[in-house]
């Protein structure tokens, strides 16, 4: 494509002679106003294609047209485990995502693989069940596997990926236990492929934009931290309710948020935490998981965090940070969509919230993307499984201190962010 030359005559002159010509009597005037000035019809310059802005500089800007890659130079990615998750957000995702296509399925339902493989244009031989999986090692067209399995699935679903010389996305809780995480990340270092843990929220441009302004002091020095994310479950016969599959109840399902974001926004570790459960007694939900955790994580600056979780309460996802010169707090923070970012501050003799609307991006393809930009760059994930390691050690010692009633320590870490890789130059404007 060559650059257009400023002022040519262009395709608007010419449509222009058209419609004023089937206009009859006014159509003299038409090519004149339509072909002097082709200001908005885009250049192509640098293999993108970009249009100058319409409105004044006093608006908020468009986001210029997605610069995405062409499919055969995207990262494939096999999506293991068809569940709710994996067709309900992860697949559709896709249709957005810049950098990475789906590209195999792992399913143990031969029905939902030929129908989701239809959906996607994924052809039969990229199709697997969980017994043929491991063929996936000579299918070059996959770069990655998203694993979105039940939680206790995740060791062994990862150990194998990584076993096929496959990079690894892996979602939420990574594992069920710390050692269990370990191994993980051992089995991926030792194939030298990348493992990084599907934490949405830290690729959420709400999340994103709240941390950016809490580290650059927008809200003076932080003192305390306050999330919630609970929802109340149904069926009580849902794997979700079985410790041997989930691993626990609210909070390695949701509580997690609470306590990931958190640590992201400070990049501070814990030094300690005190927590307590409840779980009613006759309820069949709660036979085998926690109903209710709360948890106070203590970071080494003195800021406080206090996060609330609850698989029998109704569905309320807030983060709120408290600065000593004004406050911020995302309503649903932690959900798919409806982000709200509201900050509080004095305003000369009145005190002012103002509610900021970001453009809204789908957080699953930004994750995705994420990972599919770090396979090509080789750059460690934002969200490596050292990330979900740390999770998993502070949820241990959360239903530690649960137990025992007593505050558990936490090891030090040398550095802020001390696992945490870079995010992407596009994914920081
Ligand atoms: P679902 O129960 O809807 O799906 C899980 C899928 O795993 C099943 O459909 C099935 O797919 C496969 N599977 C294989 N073995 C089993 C088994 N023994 N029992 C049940 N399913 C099995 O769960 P979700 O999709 O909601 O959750 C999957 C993972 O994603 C979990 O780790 C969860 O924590 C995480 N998650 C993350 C979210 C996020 O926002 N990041 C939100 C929701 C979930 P098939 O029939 O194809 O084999």
């Amino acid at each position: 494509m060559t650059d257009r030359p400023p002022q040519s005559v262009g395709r608007r002159t010419v449509l222009g002679a058209g419609v004023g010509f089937a206009m009859g009597s006014v159509a003299v005037a038409a090519p004149v106003a339509l072909g002097g000035a082709p200001i908005d019809e885009g250049s192509a310059r640098g293999g993108k294609v970009n249009f100058p802005a319409i409105h004044a500089g006093t608006e908020r800007p468009d986001a210029p047209p997605p610069n995405q890659a062409p499919p055969t130079r995207r990262v494939g990615f096999a999506i293991m485990g068809l569940g709710r998750l994996a067709l309900q957000n992860i697949l559709p995702a896709f249709a957005q995502c810049k950098h990475a296509r789906p590209v195999a399925l792992v399913s143990g339902d031969k029905d939902k693989l030929r129908i989701v493989a239809e959906q996607y244009g994924i052809p039969a031989s990229s199709c697997y069940d969980y017994a043929s999986f491991d063929q996936i090692k000579d299918n070059p067209a996959v770069d990655a596997v998203y694993v979105v399995l039940p939680n206790a699935l995740h060791h062994d679903a990862v150990l194998r990926a990584a076993r096929a010389g496959k990079h690894v996305l892996c979602e939420k809780p990574m594992a069920t236990s710390p050692e269990e995480a370990r191994s993980m990340i051992s089995a991926c270092a030792k194939a030298g492929k990348k493992l990084m843990i599907a934490y949405r929220c830290q690729y959420e441009v709400y999340n994103h934009e709240l941390a950016k302004r809490a580290r650059a002091g927008e809200f003076g020095a932080i003192q305390f931290i306050d999330a919630i994310n609970t929802q109340n479950q149904g069926d009580p016969g849902q794997w979700r309710q079985k410790k041997a599959l989930a691993g626990g109840g609210s909070l390695p399902d949701v509580g997690l948020y609470c306590l990931n974001t958190a640590r992201a926004l400070l990049g501070e570790e814990p030094e300690e935490v005190q927590a307590s459960i409840f779980s009613p007694q006759d309820d069949p939900r709660f036979a085998e998981v926690e109903a209710t955790v709360t948890f106070m994580l203590r970071f080494p600056s003195g800021i406080i965090a206090n996060c609330a979780t609850s698989y029998s309460a109704h569905e309320h996802r807030s983060m709120r940070v408290l600065g000593s010169q004004g406050h911020a707090e995302i309503d649903n923070a932690f959900a798919y969509e409806g982000q709200k970012l509201r900050v509080t501050r004095r305003d000369g003799m009145a005190e002012a919230s103002t509610e900021l609307t970001l453009g809204q991006k789908n957080q699953f393809s930004q994750e995705i993307d994420h990972m599919a930009q770090c396979v090509r760059s080789g750059a460690t994930p934002r969200t490596p499984g050292e990330e979900g390691l740390q999770d998993q050690i502070i949820m241990a010692a959360i239903y530690e201190s649960a137990r025992s009633g007593k505050p558990v320590k936490l090891a030090p870490m040398s550095r802020p962010d001390a696992f945490r890789g870079p995010m992407q130059p596009e994914e920081t404007s």
